[in-house]
């Protein structure tokens, strides 16, 4: 019997270090497979960033098609452009026994949360204020005015902090890694998955 993924939100004010963090997840050995959610969205690519493997990067009119459609398992809008996660992606990585990393905001976490109330949600915090300025000048990608800007959203996006079921403070990097590889174990080991992924085992011993 396939186990089903689990689902995991990953919710942080930018600069906290989360993109960073679920790369170096993904490049673990693990024992399942894992993926991260390509969320639609129309801001425009930054350098660097690749269509279909950052985002699926979209225009406005594409993006209200997929809302009429019912395309999205959640949107929502951050920093004046849409995100959004396709509905049928997760469906089908899930269904595989992927699991599943969506890297979205609060609006999108509360959403989630309604649909799917068993999804693990964590917010990754940065050690300070200070901290969080200084990632963020540090990747050198936006203006000072949308520095300004993000450093006001973050505020917002930490008030949420209450709503998640895991909080890790990404001070030191590799603590922090320590720390969301043993939240992802946790809910493999947890029995109602254990039970599935197991279910021959223990047809097997209580016969
Ligand atoms: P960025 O533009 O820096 O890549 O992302 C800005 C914010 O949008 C981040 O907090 C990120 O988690 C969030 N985000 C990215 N994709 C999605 C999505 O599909 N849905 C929602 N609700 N937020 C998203």
């Amino acid at each position: 019997m396939t186990t089903k993924g689990n689902l995991f939100i990953l919710s942080a004010p930018s600069g906290a270090g989360k993109s960073s963090l679920i790369s170096a997840l993904l490049k673990q050995t693990s024992s399942r497979p894992m993926q991260v959610s390509v969320s639609h969205t129309t801001r425009a690519p930054r350098p660097g960033e690749v269509d279909g493997q950052h985002y699926h990067f979209v225009n406005k009119a594409q993006f209200q098609q997929a809302i009429s459609d019912n395309q999205f398992y959640e949107y929502a809008e951050v920093f004046g452009n849409y995100y959004g996660t396709s509905e049928q992606a997760i469906d089908q990585q899930l269904a595989q026994g992927i699991d599943v990393f969506l890297d979205i905001d609060w609006q999108g976490a509360q959403q989630v949360r309604m649909k799917k109330p068993e999804v693990t949600s964590i917010f990754i915090c940065p050690p300070s204020k200070q901290a969080l300025e200084q990632r963020l000048r540090s990747r050198g990608q936006d203006s000072d005015a949308v520095i300004q800007e993000r450093m006001a959203q973050a505020q917002a996006e930490c008030s949420h902090y209450q709503e998640f079921d895991y909080i890790i403070i990404n001070d030191d990097f590799e603590q922090a890694l320590a720390d969301l590889t043993t939240i992802v174990n946790n809910q493999r080991l947890k029995r109602s998955q254990q039970a599935c992924q197991y279910s021959d085992l223990f047809a097997d011993l209580l016969a």
